[in-house]
């Protein structure tokens, strides 16, 4: 009995420890403005793109889907600010040389894209996932493939009933009052931190810095009534989990 319960006071100290370990060096690295914009190299202390907490929780449900036959994979998590950026770039480059210029260039990017600095995916907790086991033609990121009759419906319908046990939730959901961006049925997001990331990146303005960066294309087209207007149409467009 003794030894039972020693046995046990051991592994709860060292789960402790452990546990205790991985939020010190999580908040070390995601204090400051840098890291909300996606400027800070969190290469060291990432696992499958995802922050050691948001990772954990990942992992178990990863294997709990398993057990019902559900191969949940990540295809995308973090995302630096410099790889979003080079998206937004070429993007900008190409509708420049199908003649959409301005504002209309910068109106359409956005429709699929975020302004690099604003992704939700610079925070090691917001993933994009689909089911290891189909690979659909064409995109695997389509809205059909989790529909009723797609490759991931499966997978979609597990994560609709257990994802939020595990912290994970659905970010761009299909209520039809929200707007901003489309409905996107693969895009989850770890909420005990994305939620107080996103409050810090409110309250901190740090949106409105994004411009000082001379290497963004279109800045010019970009000022501060815009940028509002991106946040609270955009951004702030989320499932009401979330916020
Ligand atoms: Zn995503």
């Amino acid at each position: 009995m003794i030894k039972n319960h020693l046995k046990n006071y051991i592994i709860n100290l060292i789960l402790f420890f452990f546990i205790s370990s991985i939020i010190f060096s999580q908040n070390e690295v995601t204090k400051g403005e840098f890291f909300l914009l996606g400027k800070i190299d969190l290469n060291g202390t990432l696992n499958s793109g995802l922050l050691p907490e948001a990772y954990l929780k990942f992992k178990q449900m990863q294997n709990d889907a398993k057990k019902e036959g559900v191969e949940i994979e990540i295809v995308s998590g973090y995302r630096s600010y410099q790889k979003q950026k080079n998206i937004w770039n070429n993007k900008y480059n190409q509708n420049f040389k199908q003649g959409i210029f301005g504002t209309k260039n910068i109106n359409r990017i956005i429709q699929y894209s975020t302004l690099p600095g604003t992704s939700r995916h610079h925070w090691g907790t917001d993933i994009d996932v689909i089911d290891k086991r189909f690979t659909p033609k064409g995109d695997l990121l389509m809205e059909k493939n989790y529909s009723e009759n797609g490759v991931y419906s499966q997978l979609y319908r597990w994560m609709k009933k257990n994802s939020k046990k595990y912290g994970f939730y659905l970010v761009y959901d299909d209520s039809p009052k929200r707007k901003g961006f489309k409905f996107e049925p693969w895009h989850y997001s770890y909420k005990p931190l994305s939620v107080m990331f996103l409050k810090r990146y409110i309250e901190s303005n740090i949106i409105f810095k994004i411009t000082q960066d001379s290497s963004l294309l279109g800045r010019k087209f970009i000022n501060n009534s815009f940028l509002e207007s991106y946040l609270k149409e955009n951004l702030l467009e989320i499932s009401k989990d979330l916020k």
